[in-house]
């Protein structure tokens, strides 16, 4: 048989390059010190590295070593784990705590704010939005500087034509008390805005306040006149206009959430109803398909149990539900995090925040989000809930509960596995038993400073009736746990970085880390057949592949094959996650992107899947290929006429959307193209790869993204 070149040679000209996802947390390439045995997954700060090694010496001093490592060794329980090291009597000279001063100060936020004025002068917007965010993180809760600061950074969001932005800090302004004889200032303003935006009765209203306010002013009687003239004139102006229909648009950095396809299960209240879990010994649990899915259909769309911002986003992203903060509002006590909203700053100060807030600095000093969401995790469960967990649920947190990993395991009393139960991600994996001493070493010294800063907080009960010393170990036990098993579950949070007019380096980053229980449940495969996005913390899952009825829903611990070599991905995921990979990708070898260019199309048979061999049948004669191991004789010469047919739009597509030209006909145009492909042709082939990476590409602009300013040149 003879390849039909012609057809299937493209020309699309790109260095084409896979825009990798980086879902999971991806592996800190740090050098493995100490014993060549640690897991370097979590990067433990040299802070830890020093108590660990402090603690170590002193330790092997001791009269008793051999006792305490026998004990160690043996312990069953992290409970019993953590109590050694707790418990050691120069524990308190080795970890020591200084608690972080108050990082507020009237004086700090005034000299921003200045700095800020100098740069406003001279038209340096960018820089200006920065010295006033500064001077708002520095201002005290209640103080005059916070309001001024939101003001003048109105200012900027004026001058630049952000009107939208202009009126939230406008807002922010003026329920934080801003000074009632300058209120006239800030309501023309926002005036302004409004009618800029076609919101006309809106306008209307705010320039009548500011001319009511103007009576508060302090102005010189010609001065009133004058401002108040103006203002009326601006009223007139605003007269008989009809407001625009539109409304004010959420959030820039995202499309609104999507919807699973299909309707929810009553299992899994994230996910469709074509999903379902299966167990067996040597797979434990996974996920499969119990119907057939399309590529495209939404299968998951899951909220974490809890997320955390990594330290380096801190100042840009919101710390409740991480989207980027177009105008980012401080907590009122600290300034080390920001909010999108006082909505999201009420909500995390509610749920974990108002604990947290004053030995942050103390936790995001370790550099690792597993740190930060393992304390956040026992944070949100609350101690009440820690301390009656032993008694509801017994010897679960007694044994290592990898022995018993049914299907059940993680569910409610009413049969549902609710991503927002602690239940359900305390039961997610976390291999003790593959860790070393040094590893679990480490990590308990980890787990006791993360305790010690937690008990710098109003966490535990000071009545020593209602919180004993076991409790203390019990919830510190809990944090162990997490340590554990977070790097083999935890889920990064990406945004989608645009380089304006250069869509191929342009790639996701991670912002954040949050814990999915049911996306925890997947298993790895280096040829993933779906995909997920960050919406927020939100996480949608895709399906990139066509999924037939009973197959496993499988993803990528951010390794997939047309991008990494098949040693290095069998090592890799040998090292985080301790298991062999045995994907179809790794049995059979499947090339990476490169030489993928070179392997020859191939149909499949209709019947049983089995490539088929090379093409046939340019001129559109019809000729059979039988298949080799049915005997089923394949028409395969309308097949190629169609394929050649779309092959012109689909190039144009392509280079589209590599171009960040992305409509939502171009979308569906490659989602029936990839459906059509993957039913019909053998892979692992190279359109299909092209295919659904320009598919990926479109979905990544619709969930969290930034673009990047254009580089000075
Ligand atoms: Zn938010
Ligand atoms: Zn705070
Ligand atoms: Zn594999
Ligand atoms: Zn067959």
């Amino acid at each position: 048989m003879r390849v039909c070149t012609r057809t299937y040679r493209k020309h699309d000209g790109f260095d084409y390059q896979i825009h990798c996802q980086r879902p999971r947390i991806p592996l800190k390439k740090n050098k493995l010190e100490w014993s060549g045995q640690v897991d370097s997954s979590v990067k433990m700060s040299n802070m830890i590295d020093q108590w660990r090694d402090e603690l170590m010496s002193r330790l092997q001093k001791n009269d008793e070593w051999d006792l305490w490592l026998e004990h160690f060794l043996e312990s069953v329980t992290d409970a019993d784990r953590f109590k050694s090291v707790y418990e050691l009597p120069f524990i308190d000279d080795v970890i020591t705590i200084t608690m972080p001063e108050s990082s507020k100060c009237p004086d700090d936020s005034t000299e921003m704010r200045e700095m800020g004025n100098d740069e406003f002068k001279q038209k340096n917007y960018a820089e200006a939005f920065e010295y006033y965010t500064q001077s708002i993180l520095k201002a005290p809760a209640g103080s005059e500087e916070l309001a001024l600061g939101y003001a003048n950074r109105s200012a900027v969001t004026k001058e630049e034509k952000k009107y939208e932005l202009c009126l939230k800090d406008i807002e922010l302004a003026l329920s934080h008390g801003y000074p009632v004889n300058l209120k006239h200032k800030i309501l023309e303003r926002q005036g302004r805005c409004y009618y800029e935006l076609g919101l006309y009765s809106e306008a209307a209203k705010s320039f009548e306040k500011a001319i009511f306010k103007l009576q508060k002013a302090k102005l010189k009687k010609e001065e009133m006149e004058t401002r108040e003239k103006k203002l009326n004139a601006l009223l007139e102006r605003c007269k008989d206009k009809p407001d625009d229909e539109k409304t004010l648009k959420g959030s820039k950095y995202m499309d609104p959430l999507p919807e699973i396809t299909d309707i929810k299960s009553e299992k899994f209240p994230c996910a469709s109803d074509s999903f379902s879990l299966k167990y067996t010994k040597e797979k434990g649990r996974y996920p499969v398909a119990t119907a057939n899915v399309k590529v495209g259909d939404i299968l998951v769309v899951e909220e974490p149990y809890c997320s955390v911002i990594n330290h380096k986003y801190l100042a840009t992203h919101c710390h409740f539900c991480c989207e980027r903060a177009e105008v980012p509002v401080p907590c009122s006590e600290c300034s080390n995090v920001v909010y999108c909203s006082l909505k999201c700053q009420e909500a995390s100060w509610e749920t974990s925040h108002s604990l947290e807030c004053s030995i942050l600095p103390l936790v995001t000093e370790l550099e690792s989000d597993i740190a930060q969401l393992s304390l956040r995790m026992v944070v949100k469960a609350t101690f009440k809930y820690l301390k009656e967990f032993k008694e509801k649920y017994g010897k679960s947190n007694e044994q290592e509960t990898e022995v018993e990993n049914t299907c059940s395991l993680g569910f409610n009393e009413d049969g549902v596995y609710d991503s927002h139960d602690y239940w359900a991600v305390y039961n997610l994996v976390n291999h003790t038993f593959d860790r070393k001493f040094p590893d679990l070493f480490r990590r308990t010294v980890m787990a006791v400073y993360l305790l010690k800063c937690l008990e710098k907080t109003e966490y535990f009960p000071a009545d020593d009736e209602e919180c004993s010393q076991t409790d203390h170990i019990e919830v510190g036990s809990h944090i162990l746990r997490h340590l554990q098993m977070l790097p083999c579950n935890a889920h990064e949070v990406t945004e989608f970085l645009i380089e304006p007019g250069e869509m191929l380096t342009s790639n996701s980053i991670g912002i954040g880390s949050a814990i999915y229980a049911t996306l925890s449940l997947f298993n790895h495969s280096c040829d993933p057949n779906v995909v997920r996005h960050s919406y927020g913390d939100k996480c949608v899952v895709r399906a990139i592949h066509n999924i037939k009825k009973g197959d496993e829903i499988v993803d990528s611990y951010s390794i997939i094959y047309p991008t990494m070599e098949k040693e290095k991905r069998l090592s890799d995921l040998r090292r985080q996650y301790y298991f062999e990979c045995a994907c179809l990708a790794c049995k059979k070898d499947w090339p990476m992107y490169e030489e993928l260019m070179n392997v020859p199309p191939s149909f499949k048979c209709d019947k049983c899947d089995t490539p088929i061999g090379s093409l046939e049948g340019e001129g559109g004669e019809e000729t059979t290929n039988d298949c080799e191991n049915c005997g089923h004789s394949n028409y395969v010469a309308k097949k190629v006429q169609t394929i050649v047919s779309y092959e012109s739009d689909f190039n144009t597509v392509f280079s589209q959307v590599l171009s960040g030209d992305i409509t939502k006909q171009s979308l569906s145009f490659l989602i029936e193209h990839q459906i059509r492909l993957e039913n019909w042709m053998s892979r692992p082939w190279q359109d299909i790869n092209k295919c659904q990476e320009a598919i990926k590409q479109c979905y990544s602009i619709q969930s969290n993204h930034y673009t990047l300013s254009k580089k000075k040149k």
